[in-house]
C-alpha cells in the first residue's frame, strides 16, 4: 500500500510536529498518520529503509524514534520540508512508496 496522494482531503490535520502538519488518525504507538504536507511521509508505511535520508540533496529528512510501531521503530521525518527543491529523488527511491511530494501543497 502506498501513501494516499489525496491525504489532505481524506484525512484531518490533527497535530503539528517540529513545524510540520500531522494528518490522522493517530493512535500511538501503533498508528502514526502522515507527517508533512509539501513533503509527506506516511509513517504507517515507512519501514526505515533510509534511502530518502541518504539521497535528499537538501537534508529534508531526520530520523525520529517510534518505539513499538509495527513497521519500524524509527521514521524518516520531513523535518525540513520547507527546504525541498522538488527533485523527487525521495519518491523514486522509497521501496514502499511511503513518500509523496507536491509543491502545490504547502
Ligand atoms: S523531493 Fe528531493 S529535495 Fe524534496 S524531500 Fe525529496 S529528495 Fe529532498
Amino acid at each position: 500500500m502506498a501513501i494516499d496522494p489525496q491525504f489532505t482531503e481524506n484525512r484531518a490535520q490533527v497535530d503539528t510536529h517540529k513545524g510540520h502538519d500531522v494528518w490522522g488518525p493517530v493512535e500511538e504507538p501503533e498508528k502514526l498518520g502522515v507527517h508533512g504536507t509539501h513533503v509527506a511521509v506516511d509513517f504507517d508505511i515507512c519501514l526505515a529503509d533510509g534511502a530518502c535520508l541518504e539521497d535528499c540533496p537538501v537534508d529534508v529528512f531526520e530520523w525520529v524514534e517510534t518505539p513499538d510501531h509495527p513497521e519500524s521503530e524509527r521514521k524518516a521525518d520531513p523535518a525540513n520540508e520547507t527546504q525541498c527543491i522538488d527533485c523527487m529523488l525521495c519518491v523514486d527511491v522509497c521501496p514502499v512508496d511511503a513518500i509523496d511530494v507536491d509543491a502545490g501543497r504547502a
